[in-house]
């Protein structure tokens, strides 16, 4: 195989790697190489037309194995979750910088062309999130560090790797800062999921049960923006092509609460529901948004998907896993999206 033009996708069993391997799938003359640690009957989508590796990324060896002849990298795997997860698994968080150094030595030793890295708002410093007014955070808003601890420290320390193998080995890096993502193929229930899945999944069990009450993470007055996965697909891809050669939001800037939030998913759903806030649970800052400033003047573009709309298509797809999984079916996860 050349590395004429063969694409790696790490964490392609996941989430935003499944929905971008889909999107490379459907995009002209591209070979396509998904690797995720899962095991294959786990990954949310993996399709027969693509080469699929389930390895451990943690090794050097199979970082290599990932690598080799590759033209573009990806890299998205990480070991993360919502912040339920983020908040008791720091040690986990920080080791997936093992993941993120070797992928970028393997870049170098086989000269791939560009290699992508994916990071985060949690690399944003806490004290400029205090307040739930959604404060609007800027790239320099990084420094001086004080990422959130674990998850956003491996992603500010990675990011600042990625600038060094630009510098000293003339690797060709482009880094994305993600606002949390939303939408159909990710993880819904388990632990790992974010706010709106997880608040799509709270409102079903209340409608299917009968109990018409939820439990939300603190005090609901929280404030984030979320961006549906087909912005964060093609705002990867614009950055990738870019001359952007430092890290850069990519998020939506349509900030809401917590409790807004719910509202949307009660409206989509027709219900109204008693809420239950706990106080104790983990809730991250008090508020974020994505400032946008530098990815119109880079891009004249910024992700737009209006979160209601977003918000339907991830309802209708986490209700019919639900279901499926009443049903004893856990077919529609992941079977069906081999034969997409
Ligand atoms: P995800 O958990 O759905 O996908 C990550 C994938 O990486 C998983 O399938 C996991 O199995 C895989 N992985 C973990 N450890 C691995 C290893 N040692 N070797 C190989 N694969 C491994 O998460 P996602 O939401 O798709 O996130 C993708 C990337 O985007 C991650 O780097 C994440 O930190 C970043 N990000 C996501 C969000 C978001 O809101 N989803 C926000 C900011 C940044």
């Amino acid at each position: 195989m050349s590395n004429e033009n063969l694409i790696v996708v790490t964490g392609a069993g996941g989430f935003i790697g499944g929905n971008l391997v889909a999107a490379l799938r459907g995009q002209d003359l591209k070979r396509i190489r998904a690797v995720d640690i899962k095991p294959f009957e786990e990954w949310y989508q993996r399709f027969g037309d693509v080469e699929n590796l389930s390895l451990d990324l943690n090794s050097k060896e199979n970082c290599a194995t990932a690598a080799k002849n590759a033209c573009d990298i990806y890299n998205l795997a990480a070991n993360m979750g919502g912040m339920g997860f983020i908040e008791h698994n720091k040690a986990l968080c920080m080791l997936s910088v093992l993941i993120t150094t070797q992928m970028l030595q393997a870049a170098v030793k086989y000269g791939v062309n560009r290699y992508f890295f994916a990071s985060s708002a949690c690399v944003y410093n806490g004290d400029k999130q205090k307040t739930f007014e959604a404060p609007s955070l800027k790239e320099e808003d990084a420094y001086p560090a004080l990422a959130e601890d674990g998850y956003g420290w491996e992603k500010l320390f990675s990011e600042r790797m990625c600038r060094h193998f630009r510098e000293d080995f003339r690797l060709y890096t482009r880094v994305a800062r993600f606002h949390n993502v939303y939408g159909p193929w990710g993880t819904w229930d388990g632990g790992r999921e974010k706010a709106p899945a997880a608040i799509c999944r709270k409102v079903i069990a209340a409608k299917v049960s009968g109990k018409h009450e939820i439990e939300i993470w603190g005090s609901g007055e929280q404030t984030r923006s979320f961006m549906y996965t087909d912005d964060c697909i093609k705002g990867t891809q614009l950055i990738m092509d870019s001359e952007i050669p430092e890290p850069i939001n990519l998020g939506s800037s349509e900030a809401v609460s917590i409790n807004q939030l719910v509202d949307f998913v009660e409206e989509i759903a027709g219900i109204k529901l008693k809420r239950n806030y706990n106080l104790s649970a983990p809730k991250g800052v008090n508020g974020r948004n994505s400032d946008n400033t530098l990815i119109k003047k880079y891009l004249k573009w910024e992700p737009n998907i209006p979160l209601r709309t977003g918000l339907e298509k991830t309802y209708a797809w986490i209700y019919d896993q639900y279901m499926a999984r009443q049903r004893g079916d856990s077919v529609v996860e992941q079977k069906s999206s081999s034969a997409r």
